[in-house]
């Protein structure tokens, strides 16, 4: 199969690692991927890594992402980071809308859309997460909640801002638990999101990258490749160690 979309795989750090540790992770990543052609790697580590991790990856092949952003660009929003801010600090892509978010913090559908929106607007990639629960999927609701979650993220972006836009289908109860969707449940998933995007314009759709989230490892990355539309992994617990993020990439760019 020739691939027409370019492979992307971003490490997603969550809440680990002092500024040394962090460092020290991404170095190894970089110095590891080095070699590997025709991919995109990014690792997205704690808000106050970002700068320092930032500075030792830059001009190199692997970028940095934030893990959330807020949607306005200042003002009396205690606590919270603007994407303009997080370009400062060396960042290309944000992932919003991680169900760790949505369900411990209660993050809703228009809130991801601001989100996704807002980082756009200050230049950075988002990497918008969808993803079904187990009960959702046992009641044969996952395609009507992807939808939902789908339609409401991308609302109101211009054509020119959806191209730009990175997908991660992360089935809820595959992160961090050990069980991942079967390459079949990923790719039913991945057409469908695509053809979502391709209702609002078939050509973004044909170029915009859907990553698969959950409990992704060197071992099963390149089942999940093989599938048609996925295009690479937000990986979490797997990214943690420079040896497996490193080994992940290097299976998942050579299918
Ligand atoms: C994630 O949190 O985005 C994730 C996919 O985690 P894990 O790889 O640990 O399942």
């Amino acid at each position: 199969m020739a691939r027409t979309r370019r492979p992307f795989f971003c490490g997603n750090w969550k809440l680990n690692g002092s500024i040394a540790e962090s460092l020290a992770l991404a170095t190894e990543v970089r110095n590891g991927v080095s070699t590997v052609r025709d991919v995109d790697v990014a690792v997205a580590p704690s808000f106050t890594a970002l700068h320092a991790v930032a500075k030792r990856l830059e001009d190199g092949p692997v970028a940095v992402a934030a893990q959330d952003c807020f949607w306005e660009d200042k003002g009396a929003y205690t606590g919270e980071v603007a994407p303009a801010q997080l370009v400062d600090v060396g960042c290309k892509y944000v992932i919003v809308g991680h169900s760790e978010r949505r369900q411990l913090l209660g993050e809703l559908d228009a809130a991801v859309n601001l989100k996704a929106r807002a980082a756009l607007k200050a230049g950075l990639t988002p990497i918008i997460c969808v993803g079904e629960t187990l009960a959702e999927r046992d009641s044969g609701e996952t395609l009507g909640r992807v939808q939902a979650q789908v339609d409401a993220a991308l609302a109101d972006m211009a054509e020119a801002d959806l191209s730009r836009v990175v997908i991660a289908y992360e089935p809820v109860w595959a992160i961090g638990t050990g069980r991942n969707a079967t390459p079949a449940q990923a790719e039913e998933v991945h057409r469908f999101i695509r053809s979502r995007v391709a209702a609002r314009s078939a050509g973004v759709a044909a170029q915009m990258r859907i990553l698969y989230g959950g409990s992704v490892k060197a071992d099963n990355i390149r089942v999940l490749m093989a599938e048609e539309n996925v295009d690479g992994g937000l990986v979490g617990g797997a990214s943690l160690s420079a040896e497996s993020f490193v080994r992940l990439v290097k299976e998942g760019a050579s299918v």
